[in-house]
């Protein structure tokens, strides 16, 4: 699954390092991805900010309890796997001088593919106009932070509640490990009505859940439900007849069940949901990743081709859900996941119908995660929004815009489909009951868009 492209290999060789160096050429490095037994990090976190507030005191102890060596130094001749900072207590923008103290010594004392995590609190929650401008500074802190780390090093900012810190460990231990190898400069948004169910062993999460997956025959799909499968979900793979051979394939290969449905059919909905239940005996998580692209200039666009992406991309998902969102479809507790894209959000030449499904979809997100019937369900939305991925999609792609949407983010690459099944998988957990209403991309911090 994790092959790095041609020019990552290259440039990583002798002879090819040597020539990028002396040329200034990008020098992407392979990046860290989960393996099963993976440590949580790769080498000592060091823990700072503001050092003995609720939030760091739960985050330490989840940490070390999670197998996570802390530190509080910089040790001499040791790399390190991660850095925390918590400035969760910043009320003005003079606090933000503790986050610069804790993050420029340790920067240059980074190892590969080490990660920075900040945790800071929402902007909206804020009690002063100072405290709120503290608190967004944070934004462009890591933002930054993430455009000059090298060596395929990711920085984050997670946003938590006060109380309610604990559930923002699965959060950092997410962001600690190899599978958010390819989430880069990202704000994830932790909420404060639900305490986190944990207990689950971290190697199987998704264990004894039923998962559907739309789009499962190849892409991104597929490595969605090799994903969903090894963290041990029963996953049900759902793609068009036209894709049987490959679709029963992979779902062989995941001990689940392929289920040969167009999305878009009126039935698509009623049909996946009586299979799960008849089948399997119900339906914890829902991903929908069927997608597809049509792109011409808004110009040149006629109503079939602009029909089609906004039926398949979108309002396929509105009308299945009429049925998976319905009682006996997606269980209480269950998990909704959706496919955006960065298109969705910075927009694109010659994708207004892609990009407006896309922009859609993140609508979707924010409708249902704040309807009251779906929260007091316990039901969680979310989704994705993928950058450039090496699949057959972007593989059509004309070589030079291939390349430019390859190389133009932070880690310099391409990412791979299992880096989205990664964040999906990490969305559709039990442990993260209050992560809902998000939009994560999974872009390397493309340099497109927000
Ligand atoms: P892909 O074309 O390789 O795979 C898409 C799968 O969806 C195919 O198996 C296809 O048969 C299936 N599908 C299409 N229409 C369907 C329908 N009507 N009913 C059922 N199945 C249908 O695409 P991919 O690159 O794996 O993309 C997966 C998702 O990720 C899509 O939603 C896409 O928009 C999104 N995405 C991809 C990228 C990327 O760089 N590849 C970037 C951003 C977003």
């Amino acid at each position: 699954m994790a092959r790095p492209d041609g020019y990552t290999a290259f440039v990583n060789g002798g002879l090819g390092k040597r020539l990028a160096a002396t040329l200034g050429l990008p020098q992407p490095v392979p990046l860290r991805r989960h393996s099963p037994g993976a440590a949580p990090a790769d080498g000592p976190v060091l823990v700072g900010g503001h050092a003995d507030t609720p939030a760091i005191a739960g985050l330490r102890a989840g940490l070390t309890a999670a197998g996570v060596t802390l530190t509080e130094t910089v040790p001499e001749g040791i790399r390190l796997g991660g850095v925390v900072v918590d400035l969760t207590a910043a009320v003005t923008p003079a606090d933000l001088e503790s986050l610069r103290a804790t993050l420029a010594p340790a920067l240059k004392r980074l190892g590969r593919c080490a990660r920075v995590v900040v945790v800071g609190r929402h902007p909206a929650d804020a009690s002063s106009v100072p405290e709120r401008a503290a608190r967004r500074a944070l934004e462009g802190i890591t933002r930054s932070v993430g455009k000059e780390l090298r060596a395929g090093a990711t920085a984050n900012l997670v946003l938590v509640t006060e109380g309610t810190e604990a559930a923002a460990l699965g959060t950092v231990l997410f962001l600690l490990s190899g599978r958010s190898a390819y989430v880069d400069g990202q704000v994830f948004r932790v909420g404060s009505d639900r305490a986190t169910a944990d207990g689950a062993d971290p190697e199987r999460p998704l264990a004894g859940k039923v998962a559907v997956v739309t789009g499962a025959a190849r892409g991104i799909g597929a490595d969605i439900a090799r994903t969903l499968g090894r963290d041990g979900a029963t996953v049900v793979c759902v793609d068009v007849p036209a894709a049987g051979g490959s679709l029963a394939a992979v779902a062989n290969e995941v001990g689940g069940t392929a289920l040969q449905v167009d999305v878009t059919a009126d039935d698509a909905g009623a049909r996946i949901a009586a299979h799960a239940r008849t089948r399997h005996g119900g339906l914890d998580v829902v991903v929908h990743n069927a997608g597809i692209t049509r792109d011409r200039l808004l110009a040149n666009t006629d109503a079939e081709r602009w029909a089609s992406v906004l039926d398949v991309n979108l309002l396929s998902i509105l009308r299945m859900n009429e049925a998976l969102l319905a009682a006996d479809g997606l269980r209480d507790g269950g998990r909704m996941v959706l496919v955006s894209s960065i298109a969705g959000i910075a927009g694109n030449r010659g994708q207004s119908s892609y990009a407006a499904s896309k922009a859609g979809v993140i609508g979707l997100v924010d409708g249902y995660a704040a309807d009251e019937g779906l929260v007091a369900r316990g039901i969680t939305v979310n989704a994705v929004a993928p950058g450039f991925i090496e699949t057959e999609m972007t593989a059509r792609i004309p070589l030079a815009t291939r390349e430019i949407g390859r190389r133009l983010n932070s880690l310099a690459q391409g990412g791979l489909p299992v880096d989205v099944a990664e964040t999906i998988a990490f969305f559709a957990a039990d442990a993260q009951a209050a992560v809902s209403g998000t939009v994560v991309r999974v872009c390397g911090q493309s340099l497109l868009g927000a």
